[in-house]
């Protein structure tokens, strides 16, 4: 199962975060974008290019909301920060409306998006909810979550109003799928990134450990668990929405400080999603299509975590 890497610029492991935009205020990025770029990481921020039409699910900023915003995006972005697409808002778009965010990322920041995360609320997402599984798994899926996941994912689904998936092909390269437990993200899907013949309208799939507040960052990154990930020489792409109590009260979370100091004390390979993941993809020796039996016993492992920890 594992696979010893080895990394760039004689680096003993690999460590970076993919940050959804959910609940994030201008100033909680500012605060922890500074506070990243200060220790050395290089990361990657998800934005939501178009500012809400319709009801929002979530009050994190949009680019379409501040031009100020924006200029410090792309700041960050020349700083060595990557932004990534977390869909085009926060509520459910139409293709027209998924397709015109695209064309908005690019004017804004020069390119369009590389990496993407589905937002939970939206009905254009790739391959969410019940179709994140396939076959015996899904059924399994659909048991566990109540039936709630049916029904709420059609951006792969060619002729309904919000299909975008020629898009997503076209433009985007890398997609986050499970999130597991293991802070060695590498040790939890050794295939990342990978391409799922199934799954045709994402190029790549990578996984994720699980960090999405504050309270589950700090449980998770304990000094063992950071002592495990550079003995191993792995990769870990932390989930995380630095608007979930990372920053409360004009300042930090102090957990939250002295993990990243001491990670940054520990000589990885601090660079965003899209370089890590460009970087495993070149070590590859064959293709990256998943097998029937690997892609059943990776998503048998996510379900049997969800079991286990009664996330689901
Ligand atoms: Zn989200």
């Amino acid at each position: 199962m594992e696979q010893r890497i080895s990394w760039p610029e004689g680096r003993a492991f690999a460590f970076t975060i993919f940050d959804d935009p959910d609940s994030q205020t201008f100033e909680a990025s500012k605060a922890v974008y500074g506070f990243l770029k200060d220790c050395g990481f290089r990361t990657t921020k998800g934005v939501w290019p178009n500012r809400p039409t319709r009801t929002p699910s979530d009050c994190g900023l949009t680019c379409g909301e501040s031009a100020e915003y924006v200029d410090w995006l792309g700041k960050l972005q020349a700083a060595g920060f990557e932004l990534g697409l977390h869909n085009v808002t926060s509520h459910t778009s139409l293709r027209e409306e998924t397709l015109a965010g695209l064309g908005q990322f690019e004017r804004y920041f020069g390119h369009f998006p590389q990496s993407l995360t589905n937002h939970y609320f939206c009905q254009e997402s790739m391959y969410w909810g019940e179709r994140r599984c396939t076959g015996f798994n899904r059924m399994v899926y659909n048991g566990v979550t109540l039936g709630r996941k049916r029904g709420i994912s059609y951006g792969h689904e060619k002729g309904h109003a919000y299909f975008w998936g020629d898009a997503c092909k076209e433009r985007i390269k890398y997609v986050r799928n499970f999130v597991f437990r293991d802070v060695n993200t590498l040790r939890a899907c050794p295939l990342m990134p990978y391409h799922d013949p199934l799954r045709p309208y994402v190029n790549y799939w990578f996984a994720s450990t699980g960090g999405n507040s504050v309270e589950v960052y700090v449980r998770c990154l304990t000094e063992e668990r950071l002592d495990r990930l550079v003995e191993e020489g792995g990769a870990c792409i932390m989930y995380v929405h630095f608007g979930h109590g990372f920053y409360d009260a004009g300042k930090l979370d102090s957990r939250f400080r002295a993990i990243m100091e001491s990670l940054a004390r520990r000589k990885g390979w601090f660079v965003p999603v899209t370089p890590l993941l460009d970087f495993l993809l070149s070590q590859k020796a064959g293709p990256a299509d998943l097998a029937n039996k690997d892609r059943a016993a990776l998503e048998r492992r996510w379900l049997l975590q969800k079991l286990r920890s009664g996330t689901a």
